[in-house]
């Protein structure tokens, strides 16, 4: 399968049956925790980046594979921006002709302000954006956004939104330590979620390897202030525990790909999947991969993670020259240049 993968343990939705439509990494964010890399370019344009009817075929296959109870939400999500793609009312519109399951659009809302878009989004049952500050100074800083894409775009496109939409609005909050888990910060984020009034507000973690090596976690009391000034709205949604389904898949090699492109896992998590294969089938799958290029171990918080090759991680010195204050004096004796933390 190309296009679908899963049913995926997701955070928010119980087992997601993922549909990506766009390429790897086909974004107009360049998020600092992005667990997909750094975007190289940003793309801001939207077209069918994949043929409309051979992702409907795929999910036609995948949902007839599956017995009731196995998919909890049909979700629009994947390896980068999904509303990028210029058919995403008409997927969406499919998807709910084929299954009563919900269909849900995990998306960066970064286009909600473009009428089309919210029309388009209209059939979905649940939309989940992304509102990570409550500044514009701070939205570049973290989601580092296509120049076209300000801030008050996003909040205009998310208010707009909340008033047309019938269905649940759930605004999920990455935070991320130092950045948007002081007080102040939070008190910022939440005056705009009062005027976009969302259904819940997920406050989530950057636990997969981020983009940039100094994002770190924040503290236990942090996340705990977090809810208290998000409001009574707020839930805190850790990582989901479960089992991911490979079935559609033939071999390994296939089955780790399809995977880690929208989802990088940990050694032990992929060893864990991988029992579905024997050990002897394991072993040389990781093998394989590890010698045609085709997937990467990245480490971050001194753990290892799979991803695909594609995926731009910088290394710690690249990554920390984009440290917001972070000044970097050259290492040439004759150069008197220092790079400050918002240069790339
Ligand atoms: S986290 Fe999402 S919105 Fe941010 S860069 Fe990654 S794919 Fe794009």
């Amino acid at each position: 399968m190309k296009y679908v993968f899963g049913p995926v343990p997701s955070r928010r939705l119980g087992q997601s049956l993922g549909i990506d439509t766009i390429p790897l990494k086909t974004c107009n964010w360049n998020c600092v925790y992005c667990q997909l890399g750094r975007t190289q370019p940003l793309i801001n344009e939207r077209q069918e980046y994949y043929p409309s009817e051979e992702i409907l075929a795929e999910v036609r296959k995948a949902l007839e594979a599956h017995k009731p109870g196995e998919i909890d939400w049909v979700t629009f999500v994947g390896s980068g921006e999904p509303l990028l793609h210029a058919g995403m009312g008409y997927l969406i519109r499919q998807v709910k002709s084929m299954t009563v399951l919900p269909v849900a659009v995990i998306t960066n809302g970064s286009l909600l302000y473009l009428p089309e878009v919210r029309q388009e989004l209209s059939a979905a049952d649940a939309v989940l954006p992304s509102l990570d500050a409550g500044t514009a100074s701070l939205y570049r800083m973290i989601n580092r956004p296509h120049p076209e894409l300000t801030f008050e775009r996003l909040v205009e496109g998310l208010v707009a939104f909340r008033e047309e939409y019938c269905g649940k609005l759930w605004v999920e909050v990455m935070l991320v330590r130092g950045l948007n888990d002081t007080p102040q910060v939070l008190w910022d984020i939440a005056k705009v979620l009062q005027k976009i009034r969302p259904d819940a507000v997920h406050i989530n973690l950057p636990t997969r390897p981020p983009a940039e090596t100094w994002v770190q976690i924040p503290s236990e009391e942090s996340l705990m202030q977090a809810m208290a000034i998000l409001g009574n709205i707020a839930e805190v949604v850790h990582p989901a525990e479960g089992s991911f389904d490979l079935s559609g898949y033939d071999n390994p090699i296939d089955a780790v790909i399809g995977i880690i492109t929208r989802h990088p896992m940990r050694q032990e998590e992929l060893e864990r999947t991988l029992e579905h294969w024997s050990p002897g089938q394991v072993s040389q799958a990781l093998s394989d991969l590890t010698a045609s290029g085709r997937a990467q171990v990245v480490e971050r918080f001194g753990m290892r993670f799979w991803s695909a090759a594609p995926s731009h991680y910088p290394d710690e010195e690249q990554s920390l020259r984009t440290m917001p204050g972070y000044r970097y004096r050259s290492k040439s004796r004759h150069s008197s240049n220092e790079i400050h933390g918002d240069e790339k």
